[in-house]
Order: structure tokens, then sequence, then C-alpha cells
């Protein structure tokens, strides 16, 4: 082998071993490797589909060492599988690094898309998903959250955040302090037996999970600075573009300029007026 190997990112099941899809599993029997972020739970994975492809760790605590073997094996032509603990690899996981580097070393990339558990919880929250900013985990350093936080309560955009659950009552803490009782979802074990999504203002959230604490896997949704929407995107120009996207989402018309109107706070009336008037040329 003397030509440069593939580094394939697979992306992996966050509840459901079915939402795996065939391109991946393909993948994962033809390679010559598989690097997985948790082996334990990779090995789950290879077996319940009959897999005998060789398994190495890769993860937080060896992506030096480790990714070092992976890109020499690269180089000499292995055809090697990046698989996360869940989802897709580099969203919040050591990815990121293996993924630079190749690049760097003019290794072929190619992503398997698939399950990410911001874009699943994002399209359950009910929020506004034509625009949204991916957050991860937030920081943990007292001077950078501080930061992010003000970033996010000043966004006009939906946001997303992955969060621990023993840490979720104190970041909803921090947010509703920063920013007032902004409508938030808190989505639990997405696709998975226990799945709930809890919608509701951030101090509604915070007593549900006073009185029973939260569980498992969380992705936090937490709903755009509403004065911020208005101030930049409310317009009857900006109103239009809105209902032509939800049009082309499959909403009637009707119900686009409602929800449009509404949304950006523009006169319902004059909103429709001029949505015909666009059309009309
Ligand atoms: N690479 C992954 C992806 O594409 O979604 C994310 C990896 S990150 C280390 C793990 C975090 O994702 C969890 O702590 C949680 O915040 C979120 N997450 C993963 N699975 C989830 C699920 N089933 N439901 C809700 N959030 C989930």
């Amino acid at each position: 082998m003397d030509e440069a190997g593939i580094l394939y990112l697979c992306a992996t099941p966050i509840g459901n071993l079915e939402d795996i899809t065939l391109r991946v599993l393909k993948t994962l029997k033809e390679v010559d490797l598989v690097a997985a972020e948790d082996t334990r739970r990779t090995v789950n994975l290879l077996n319940h589909f009959q897999i005998k492809t060789p398994i190495i760790s890769y993860h937080e605590h060896n992506k030096e060492k480790r990714g070092r073997e992976i890109i020499e094996k690269l180089l000499a032509g292995h055809k090697i599988a990046l698989v996360a603990d869940a989802g897709t690899p580099g969203i919040s996981d050591p990815g990121f690094e293996l993924i630079q580097e190749s690049i760097h070393r003019g290794i072929k990339i190619t992503s398997l898309p698939g399950p990410c558990a911001a874009v699943t919880a994002v399209t359950v929250s009910g929020f506004t998903i034509n625009r949204f900013v991916f957050y991860g985990f937030l920081s943990r350093k007292k001077k950078d959250r501080r930061r992010e936080i003000e970033e996010i309560i000043e966004s006009n955009k939906t946001v997303v955040i992955y969060e621990a659950p023993h840490r979720l009552l104190k970041t909803l803490k921090e947010l509703l302090e920063a920013a007032g009782d902004r409508d938030a979802a808190v989505c639990r074990e997405l696709s998975k037996l226990f799945e709930e999504v809890k919608r509701g203002s951030l101090s509604q959230l915070i007593h549900d999970f006073e009185v029973k604490a939260p569980k498992g896997e969380i992705t936090l949704i937490i709903g755009a600075n509403k004065e911020a929407v208005i101030c930049s995107r409310g317009s009857l120009t900006q109103g239009v573009e809105e209902v032509r996207q939800l049009k082309e989402a499959g909403l009637k018309e009707k119900e686009a300029v409602k929800r449009t109107a509404k949304y950006l706070n523009l006169p319902s009336r004059e909103l429709y007026k001029k949505v015909i008037e666009e059309k009309e040329g």
C-alpha cells in the first residue's frame, strides 16, 4: 500500500441501534480498523451486526499518542473508521483533532452522516430551526463561561447546548439569572426508551427538575432572544423570506403568515399584503 488511506467519520446511533445507516454498516465491515471513543459501546454495536473488524480506542486521554499511530496507519494506506461514543464524530468529542491532522497530512476524509444529538434535539424542541447556534458543552472556566452565557442571552437564534444531568440545574439557574425567564426545552434520552422533551420557561424547568432530578443524556435548547429577533429581523422583507421558507417546509400560506407575524412581531395583515404583492410580481 503506497497511497494514503482514508478516514471515515461514521455517525452511530444516539439511541436505538436501528438508527444506523446501511452505508455506515458497510464501511464498518470493510475498513481495516475501527477507532472508537468508547470501545465497549462500539463492540456492542459491531457484535449486534456481526462485524469482525479489529477495534482500537481513541479517546480524550490517549488522543495524542493514539492519534499519531492512526495517522501513520492512514499514511501507510489503511482505511480507518472513526466512531464516537454516540452520534457524529467530531461534534463535541475528540475526533476534531484527528480530522484536522488528517487534513493537514493530505489524508482523505469522508463523513457518513447520521444521528447527532444536537440536530435531533433542535428538531423536536419546537423552536425556530431555520437558524440555530450550537455551543456544545459550555466552558467550565468562569470567564469563558460568562462570555458564552452573554452571547447566548443576546442571540437572536435558537441555541443548542450539551449538558450533563448533574450540571443541568446550575446551568438553567445561571441562564435564568442572566437572561430572564426565556423559553427553553430540555431534551432527554432522545431516541431511547425514556425519551422526554420538557418545554417551558426556565423557571418552570428549574422547578420541575428540583422536584425530580434529571437523569440521562441531555441536550438543552434555549429560545431566541425575542427583542434581538425583533430588532434585527422584524422587517416586512424578512417576514416575506421567512414565509417563503415555511411554505417550502410544507406550511399553508395563511399559517406561515400567521406564525411569522407572531414570531417577528409584525402586523399579519400587512405581512400578508406584502407576500401577495411579491407573488404578483
Ligand atoms: N458526537 C455526539 C453527537 O453527534 O451528538 C455528541 C457527543 S457529546 C460527548 C455527548 C453529549 O451529547 C451528551 O452529554 C448529551 O449532552 C448529548 N447527547 C448524546 N446523546 C443524547 C441523547 N440520546 N439525548 C439527548 N442528548 C444526547
